[in-house]
């Protein structure tokens, strides 16, 4: 009885940390967009078949020339790719791909540069289409920070739960309440049924 009633407010519990913590995802990732205006230093610089093997990091709109240069900057939040198609010494196309959120990323960006007077490499597709949702990490990121905080929360309240409980039956007492147990199956103090080790079968009559 006592259980389910446990188990239910622990459900409960987790259903209220998974709600707050999607309601937090997406204003906390926009708070990394703000880190893109800081110095650019990339932790990963490729150049020729070691960038065009890592490609461009979002399908390009046409057939795009193959990626020259690819450079990296990940920090907390924000992974910043940087990749460009090099003729001589000018880039000729070039992409920005952010990534922003934590743990994974829920908010995506990436801007295109190309020849833009060049009717060969004319597109439809924006060049700055703006910040749009990342879904894995919309969907994830709730379920990975509301699930671990229900595991810190949860387990060291379990445990204390159960150490109580044995404790009480050690000592002979309600394992729910912490009368002492009396004469009979249920607990004189709160009336919910003791376990089969505390019951006693009422003396009989003389
Ligand atoms: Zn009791």
């Amino acid at each position: 009885m006592g259980g389910h009633t446990a188990l239910k407010r622990a459900l409960l519990l987790l259903l209220i940390l998974v709600l707050l913590a999607a309601a937090a995802n997406v204003p906390f990732a926009l708070q990394f967009i703000e880190s893109k205006q800081a110095a650019w230093q990339p932790t990963t610089n490729l150049r020729g078949a070691a960038a065009a093997q890592r490609g461009w990091p979002s399908p390009p709109p046409l057939p795009w020339p193959p990626v020259e240069a690819w450079s990296q900057q990940r920090t907390f939040g924000h992974d910043r790719i940087d990749a460009r198609a090099i003729e001589g010494n000018t880039s000729t196309h070039s992409m920005d791909f952010d990534l922003y959120g934590w743990p994974l990323p829920a908010l995506e960006q990436r801007q295109l540069w190309w020849p833009w007077d060049d009717p060969k490499w004319a597109t439809s597709v924006p060049s700055d289409p703006g910040v749009s949702l990342h879904w894995s990490g919309v969907l994830l990121n709730p379920l990975i920070i509301g699930g671990g905080l229900w595991v810190v929360l949860v387990v060291p309240l379990a445990t204390a739960r159960s150490i109580r409980r044995a404790s009480r039956l050690r000592r002979r007492c309600c394992p729910e309440c912490g009368y002492p147990a009396r004469v009979g199956d249920a607990c004189s103090e709160c009336g919910r049924p003791l376990p089969p080790g505390l019951r006693t079968d009422p003396a009989p009559p003389a």
